[in-house]
């Protein structure tokens, strides 16, 4: 038997990718009761995008709850899906609400496991991450801190 001198590589296996957060676009988080909330700036940015006057999207689409904002009304069927979800789209994405751009990265959802993991229920996106991995996903987009308030979700941008 004979051995030669030459130098065997060490097989390295590969860096696990990180996980990231990414958007089915499956609609899922348009379904359901409330929580849409923007302020006139936002309801403006609506009317014009749907070729409307603000009065007639205030009139049609919207709620009044005082302190200068309004709630996104909800279809009369049976999912209740906000109004501006039609024919499984967003009728305004390019002006969609702050918590719409936000969404997932929520304070609520980011901090708090038991709304994260309501959250994961209903997004595919979310499905096979864990909290940490979510958290992780959040820190590595740059973000300064968590949206907590309206004006703090106007900063945060679309993330998805
Ligand atoms: S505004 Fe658009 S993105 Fe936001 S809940 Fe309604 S349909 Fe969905
Ligand atoms: S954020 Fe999640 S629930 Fe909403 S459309 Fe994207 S994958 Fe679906």
């Amino acid at each position: 038997m004979s051995f030669t001198n030459k130098r065997i590589s060490p097989i390295v296996p590969p860096t696990p990718q990180p996980k990231k957060f990414v958007c089915t676009r499956c609609g899922s988080c348009c379904l359901g009761y409330g929580g849409i909330l923007i302020d006139a700036k936002a309801a403006r940015a609506i009317a014009g995008h749907l070729g409307l006057t603000p009065a007639q999207v205030e009139n049609f689409y919207l709620k009044y709850e005082g302190r200068g904002m309004y709630s996104v009304k909800n279809s009369p069927g049976n999912t209740g899906s906000c109004l501006f979800y039609s024919g499984e789209k967003c009728l305004i994405d390019p002006v969609k609400p702050p918590i719409c751009k936000a969404w997932p990265f929520l304070y609520g959802i980011l901090y708090c496991i038991d709304a994260f993991d309501e959250a994961k229920s209903i997004c595919p996106g979310l499905k096979d991450m864990t909290h940490e991995e979510f958290l992780a996903d959040f820190r590595s987009r740059g973000l300064a801190a968590p949206p907590r308030s309206y004006s703090s979700l106007l900063q945060l941008g679309d993330t998805f």
